[in-house]
Formats: C-alpha cells, sequence, structure tokens
C-alpha cells in the first residue's frame, strides 16, 4: 500500500499515476486518485492494478492539486466502494489513508451516529470526523487535528479541501510518510523511490504530526499546532 500527493504547477494527473507504479512493488488490491481543479474534486478508484486505474481516469481533468493511493484493504472488502480517496458527506474534503484506526466503530457510535457512511472501511471515520469539526466552526488544519487526537491506531494521511486549492494536508503516526520539495512544487509520498523522478530533497515525519503544504511552503506541526522545524536532506540514488 502507499500514498502519493502532489502540489505545484504541472499536471499533477500523470505526477501521481507514475508515483503510484512506483509503488506498486509494496503490494495493493486498489487504488485511486483525486484531482481538485475550478470544477471541483475529481475522484476515480478501481479494484486492481494501476493500469485499470490510468484507463478510468478522463484524460481532459488537468489539475495541479492531487492525491493518490494503493489500498492493501484492512477493513471491508478490496472492491470499488471501498478503494480509496473517500470523501465526506457534503464532498468537501477528500481523503487517502494507510494504516488502521482501531476505534473507528466507537467513534462512528460516539460523533457520527447522523451520518450515512458510504463504505465499510474504517478510514471514512477520518474524512467525516474532519467535516464535523469544519462544519462547528474549526478551520481545516485546527478540524485534522481534533480528529487526529481522537484516533487510537496507525496512520498516513492525505486530505484536500475542495475550498482551498492552495494548500495539501498530511499527516503520520506509525505509517510511513515523507516531504519530497521541489522548485515551485511540493510532493508526498510514502517512500522516496515514489517522487524520486521529481526531487531528490526530502524531509522525514515523526509520528503525530501534520503538515500543511503549499505551492512553494510546508509547515510541521505537532497535534497541538505548535510549529515544528526540521532541515530537509537530499538522497543520492536515481530512479
Ligand atoms: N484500513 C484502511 C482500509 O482498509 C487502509 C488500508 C491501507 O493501508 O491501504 O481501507
Amino acid at each position: 500500500c502507499g500514498i502519493v500527493g502532489y502540489i505545484g504547477n504541472e499536471d499533477a494527473r500523470d505526477i501521481l499515476l507514475k508515483g503510484l507504479s512506483n509503488l506498486e512493488y509494496r503490494g495493493y488490491d486498489s487504488a485511486g486518485i483525486a484531482l481538485l481543479n475550478a470544477e471541483g474534486i475529481h475522484v476515480f478508484k478501481e479494484k486492481g492494478r494501476i493500469a485499470v486505474l490510468r484507463e478510468s481516469v478522463d484524460p481532459d481533468i488537468h489539475a495541479t492539486l492531487g492525491i493518490g493511493h494503493t489500498r492493501w484493504a484492512t477493513h471491508g472488502q478490496p472492491n470499488k466502494c471501498n478503494a480509496h480517496p473517500h470523501q465526506s458527506a457534503s464532498g468537501r474534503f477528500t481523503l487517502v489513508h494507510n494504516g488502521v484506526i482501531e476505534n473507528y466503530n466507537q467513534l462512528k457510535t460516539e460523533y457520527l451516529s447522523d451520518v450515512t457512511m458510504k463504505s465499510e472501511t474504517d478510514t471514512e471515520v477520518v474524512v467525516q470526523l474532519i467535516e464535523l469539526f469544519a462544519k462547528e466552526g474549526l478551520s481545516t488544519g485546527a478540524a485534522l487535528r481534533k480528529t487526529l487526537k481522537l484516533l487510537d491506531g496507525s496512520y498516513a494521511i492525505a486530505l484536500i479541501d475542495a475550498e482551498d486549492s492552495d494548500t495539501l494536508y498530511v499527516a503520520k503516526n506509525k505509517s510511513p510518510l515523507l516531504i519530497g520539495l521541489g522548485d515551485g512544487f511540493n510532493v508526498v509520498a510514502s517512500d522516496a523511490t515514489a517522487m524520486i523522478q521529481k526531487t531528490k530533497r526530502y524531509v522525514e515525519l515523526v509520528d503525530e504530526e501534520v503538515v500543511e503544504l503549499t505551492r512553494d511552503s510546508y509547515m510541521i506541526m505537532d497535534l497541538d499546532g505548535n510549529e515544528k522545524t526540521r532541515a530537509p536532506y537530499t538522497v543520492s540514488f536515481d530512479a
């Protein structure tokens, strides 16, 4: 399983599909991408190979912000509905996740009894909670951090807010996730091989960190929103 994300000025679709192909070695049963452009959010997902997903993606959709996922199903059958990305009830938030949310049933009962779930995954609880807290008035970053504080388990997460085409949100706990730095773009990925064609400069995340990326900046925070600084490193291998 794996995660990729891109925010920049180039066409995100091909960068994400290439990144997912580079992560194929990690194993998966389904895959998907989400692209945000001026018309809104576009989600494509399929059971099976990246080649199947590639066929299903509308080639006329151009976007400079997007996220992608290969799934190794833990909760819910490997099918198209349970494939990531998952969306909140209103469609405002779109999220990919690797890992396991152990207390998803409790969270569903406690916070989301009014929400009709669209999938059988543990992951969907995360995106629905973010929407709940955003509706209560929190910023997207604050809604994400509040949600993460409630989770027991492991996650590498990438999140898009359809109302903000200038920010890519990510978070990590006990699942791998790296930030890749570019000139006028930034990427995220489960490991450096995914995006090695794009950049060789990476920032490692530690557990329970969130990052807000724009096209030319990244801000690392703990779950309380306190900013953290960390120098990037350069990887020396070639693709
Ligand atoms: N637990 C999530 C699911 O089953 C994510 C699995 C993964 O890491 O790919 O959908």
